[in-house]
């Protein structure tokens, strides 16, 4: 292993567990606005808006769709696949969901062990594609700012993952160069062909087991795997 001394973290589904906040959001949603008088059922409901969200992120992130579609649009869609109508979708629902999502805290299991660890021997930081006024709150709820030194918002500096400008803008904010950072995230678009366009190393974390045929430099399943890679 090459000797880096950046680390630059994807945050949605490789550290913030989207996954287990998003669930336990949608089922408090559920229960206030009590959706179960449309005849559907929790985990219908939960499984039905992370397929229409996970398909309108990546749309998001070929440029196929904008911000506001995909709050103004992700409800209404996740209601019309389940047979209710559009405008059945409560008045508030998506601001809820907004207000109650990103203050949820759950990280993905060794989250802080490793970041912990890795802070103490590498500088680290966060490239995200995520909405920069859900961001923060994420990071500050899940208490792992301490350990980052700069979190690069595609929001702010104007260009998406896998689009190598923002690896090429990142790395000139922290002073570094390609040859001295790695790249560690989730998604295989993003992320991944994202540090190969920009000539950087990383690691694919696969916590689902997805197949795949991508080529990717380091592979692994659970965070703590890192701590014998770094
Ligand atoms: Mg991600």
């Amino acid at each position: 292993m090459k000797d880096y001394t950046h680390i630059f973290f994807d945050l949605d589904h490789t550290l913030w567990d989207f996954e287990k906040n998003c669930s336990e959001t949608l089922s408090d949603l559920f229960r206030e606005f009590q959706l179960s008088k449309f005849g559907i059922v929790q985990d219908d409901f939960i499984r039905t808006y992370k397929s229409v969200n996970y398909q309108m992120w990546d749309d998001y992130n070929r440029g196929r769709l904008n911000k506001e579609q995909i709050r103004s649009l992700r409800f209404p869609f996740t209601f019309e696949q389940m047979g209710l109508k559009r405008e059945d979708v409560p008045a508030n629902l998506n601001e809820e969901f907004l207000r109650i999502c990103p203050a949820k805290g759950h990280v993905v299991p060794f989250a802080h062990e490793v970041l912990d660890y890795l802070s103490k021997r590498y500088f680290l930081h966060i490239i995200t594609n995520g909405f920069k006024e859900t961001q923060h709150i994420k990071i500050s709820t899940s208490d792992i700012g301490k350990y980052f030194q700069e979190v690069i918002h595609s929001e702010i500096c104007g260009w998406k993952k896998p689009d190598k400008a923002i690896f090429e803008y990142a790395i000139g904010k922290i002073n570094s160069s390609c040859e001295e950072c790695i790249m560690i995230g989730d998604d295989l678009f993003t992320d991944i062909l994202g540090a190969r366009n920009a000539g950087m190393d990383h690691v694919f974390f696969n916590r689902y087991h997805q197949q795949h045929n991508q080529p990717v430099m380091h592979e692994i399943n659970c965070l703590r795997d890192l701590k014998n890679l770094l």
